[in-house]
Order: C-alpha cells, then structure tokens, then sequence
C-alpha cells in the first residue's frame, strides 16, 4: 500500500493540535475527493465528512480522529516532527502524533478506498467522519451540534478504532463500558495573605491546599466499592510567588476517571464535599469555587454489536488475534456519536507493536509518551481490514 504509506508519513511528519487541524483536513479531503465520495470540509470547524452513497440498506459511520499533541517527538523515526504550533493562550509548543491518530486518519482512508472499489458488493450507505479535537473531548460533541446527522443522515452504528502498544496484527476489545469518563475541575481555595513570619494573622490557602490533596486521595479507597475502577488525580497545585509571602489563594486542578455515572456522581461530589470542608476547617474567609471542564461521558462499546462484529473480526483474523475484556482508564469522545444518535457504538485497539523488532525486555512507549508511534506495518493493514470487515458487517 504505497500511496497510504506515504500518506501516513506525510500527516505524520505534520501533526496540528485540536483545532488547527486545516492542513490534515484539507490532505484527508484531497484523498477522499477522487474516490467518488461527496466530501464535506469545515465541518465544525477543521472535520471532514465523506459520504458515499450506494443504493438501499443502512447507513454506517466510520470515524477516525485527526489531531495531535503538544508533545517533543523523541522517536528517531525518519519522518518524525519538527512541527512547533501555538497554542490558544499564545504558548510556543511542540507537536507530535503521540496518540496515533494520524494512523486512523490513514487507516480510514485505506477502508474509504476499498469500500469504494468493491462497492458491487454492498448497499447502503457510508459516512466516513474525521474528526476533530479528540485529545480535547471536544470534537464528536461539536460535529453532532453543527448537524452531522441532519445533513448526512443517522447511521445504524458507528464504528472506530485507538491504535497502541499491544502486538501489531491483534486487535483487542470490550464489550460495555471500555474507556472512562474524564472529568476536570479547577478549585479556587481562598485563604488571607499575610507575612510568613506572622501565620497567626493570615490564613495560609497553601496548607489548605496540601490538605485536600492528601484527603482527596481518600475517595478511591474509601468510598468507591472495591469492584468498581475509579482515579483522582490532582495534576496541578499552584500558589505563591515566595517563601516568607502567605499567599491569598490556592488553585488545584484535579482529574476524575469513571465507568458509571453511580460512581462518576459520588466522586464528583466528593471532591466538593472534602474540599468545602478543608476551606471550613481552615476557617476561610470565602467558599472555595469549582470550575468543571471537558466532561467526557463514558465510552460503551454496545455488547450485542460489538459480539456481531467480533465474530467477523474472529472469521476475517482469526480468533486467536483478538484479546477479549480490554477496558482503559484514559477516555475517548467517539461515544458521543452514537449515544447522540441513539445508535450502537463499536470500539476496539488495533495493536500497534512489533514486538519481533524489539531487544527482549526493552521497554515499550505508551501513547502521549514523547518516543511513541505505531510500527507502520502490519499496524496500517490490519486496520484498514478491520475497518472495512467491520463496515461490510453492518452494510447490505
Ligand atoms: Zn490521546
Ligand atoms: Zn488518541
């Protein structure tokens, strides 16, 4: 596959964070043009949408996600990233496709173009959607709100794949709830500044931060059910500009990992309780505020579409290269298409590792990790397949 080998390297060696992705949208859009699919761009902003269609039957969405990470690329590859962008609040940044998402942007094409050529065989219709913004949760939600499905039509499932760093040429997959919610707050803690030699006389916001810190740990392990999954991350603490300076606030930025909105709801609501209640133990002149942002749901790989599809994968592979019951703590939007449509989502993890190219032991890069990228192959071809088995699964 020469020309998608070239396409990878090229939006490999071209990252764009989430919502500057014009470059990628405008290659993704130029390679889907002469397929013989009407193509949308600028949909929500940098998305593009392909639609082929191709007489009666149900309408299937495949969605691959295109935006890379601000990330210092350390993998020596030949076409590695030099790229530098700025971010919104005006950061000089390095840019990388940490994540692998220029693998399912080229992965889809690979699947848009061999759906195209034997479209004889099936009917229906196909949306191939590229979205946007993922590494932000921002982007299903905001193609659903400019009106994906008025304009394209409500598919009867949606399907997507994360490439990472199982063995290439294996698939891995739930069934239910596969990838976490992620939730993030930015907490204000009031105190009352005041010289360093005289604490009696302020009220210090940076013990109070300290302190919910260490209570804030007492969540996980004290009230969510040891068989349910949970994280709380405080990620970010920052006060003061001295040591002899009691400073006037404190801010904290935690994040929350979930798999059900039970437990999503008693750890949110943790998190308020046991910092109001430090702020008050502290004696604080002002309630602490909560500031919560990119709320991403659950992702639910729905279980009797999800069984269809893997009997396909399992025909098409090879049961012996699929790796049933994977569930991850990091999170993903493409849930927010099919809970938006009312429509089954499938998800799986393509393997992205050769691991016959590796020393025994030599450690293996995860996703976001500055030396991380996908083995180009059998990684791409695997997932071209199994994007087009997983298509011609739901078509007529
Ligand atoms: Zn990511
Ligand atoms: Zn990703």
């Amino acid at each position: 596959m020469p020309d998608l080998h070239a396409l990878y390297r090229d939006l490999h060696a071209h990252p764009e964070l989430s919502w500057q992705e014009f470059r990628t949208a405008g290659v993704l859009a130029d390679a889907l043009r002469p397929l013989g699919y009407e193509v949308a761009t600028g949909f929500a902003g940098t998305g593009v949408v392909g639609v082929l269609r191709n007489g009666e039957g149900p309408t299937v969405l495949l969605r691959a996600d295109i935006d890379a990470l601000p990330v210092l690329e350390a993998t020596g590859l030949p076409y590695a990233s030099t790229v530098r962008a700025t971010t919104p609040d005006g950061a000089d940044v390095p840019v990388a496709h940490a994540c692998g998402h220029d693998m399912h942007a080229t992965c889809l094409i690979g699947a848009a173009e061999r759906l195209a050529a034997a479209r004889a065989e099936w009917s229906g219709t196909l949306l191939v959607v590229f979205q946007p913004a993922e590494e932000l949760g921002q982007g299903a939600r905001a193609m659903v709100d400019a009106g994906l499905f008025d304009r394209f039509g409500t598919p009867e499932v949606v399907l997507a794949q994360h490439v990472s760093p199982l063995p290439a040429g294996m698939i891995a997959h739930g069934s239910g709830p596969v990838m976490a919610a992620s939730d993030s707050v930015r907490v204000t803690l009031h105190g009352r500044g005041g010289h360093g030699s005289a604490p009696e006389t302020a009220i210090d916001p940076v013990l109070m931060a300290a302190h919910c810190v260490v209570r804030l740990q007492g969540i996980v392990s004290r009230e969510v059910a040891p068989s349910e999954r949970a994280v709380v991350t405080v990620g970010r603490l920052q006060a003061g500009t001295k040591e002899n300076v009691i400073p006037d606030t404190a801010e904290i930025g935690v994040n929350i990992r979930s798999f059900n909105e039970h437990v999503r709801g008693i750890v949110k609501a943790a998190v308020e309780r046991i910092v109001r209640a430090e702020a008050a133990a502290s004696g604080a002149p002002r309630e602490p505020e909560f500031d919560w942002y990119d709320g991403t749901p659950v992702l639910v790989s729905d279980p009797d579409a999800t069984a269809r599809t893997m009997a396909a994968f399992a025909e098409h592979f090879g049961s012996d290269n699929l790796i049933p019951g994977a569930v991850v703590n990091a999170s993903e939007d493409v849930g927010v298409f099919g809970a938006s449509a009312g429509v089954p989502t499938v998800f799986w993890f393509l393997g992205g590792t050769d691991f016959g190219r590796r020393e025994p032991g030599q450690p293996v890069a995860m996703n976001h990790a500055p030396d991380y990228a996908p083995d180009l192959e059998p990684t791409l071809t695997t997932g071209v397949d199994a994007l087009v088995v997983a298509a011609r699964t739901w078509l007529a």
